[in-house]
């Protein structure tokens, strides 16, 4: 009995070693192994499937940027620095979006607050300040709020 019980539980055995970044070029990304030269990821994080991906599939890598030198190391660097920039891609129109919805629901809080539609002048400027407080960046939001004020 309880060996079924513990058969139906899978437990991850294998763990990401942060060596394997410089050794194999490959990075840990939401526990997935994740080969930062091709973007393939190998099913069960081994130590063996790791490398064997690296040797067989990139096996010139290390010829050209050879283990410990600052070369590798710069090389490493750079296409981490690309899987970074290809991810933010995906990442930061979500946040545009989700900045956007934010200040929709601040401005129609404050109109159902009033109780009034857009009509009033003191409406707009508050609901003007409360979407750029949400949307403008913190280094122009100083500057905008004040251009409000003296609207
Ligand atoms: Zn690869």
């Amino acid at each position: 009995m309880a060996t079924s019980v513990q058969n139906n539980k899978r437990v991850k055995t294998y763990h990401f070693h942060q060596e394997w970044e410089t050794e194999f070029c490959f990075i840990n990304i939401n526990d997935k192994c994740v080969c930062l030269i091709c973007g393939a990821s190998v099913s069960v994080g081994k130590r063996c499937n790791v490398e064997r991906h690296f040797t067989k599939v990139h096996g010139n890598f290390s010829r050209d940027f050879p283990a410990g030198s600052s070369l590798r190391r710069d090389k490493i660097t750079e296409l981490k620095t690309t899987l970074q920039r290809q991810q933010s891609l995906f990442t930061k129109p979500a946040k545009k979006a989700n900045s956007a919805t934010e200040a929709l629901f601040k401005v129609v809080h404050i109109l159902t607050k009033r109780k009034k539609p857009f009509t009033d002048g003191g409406i707009i400027k508050e609901a003007m300040t409360a979407v750029a407080e949400t949307l403008v960046p913190i280094p122009w939001q100083g500057e905008c709020l004040r251009c409000l004020r003296m609207q």
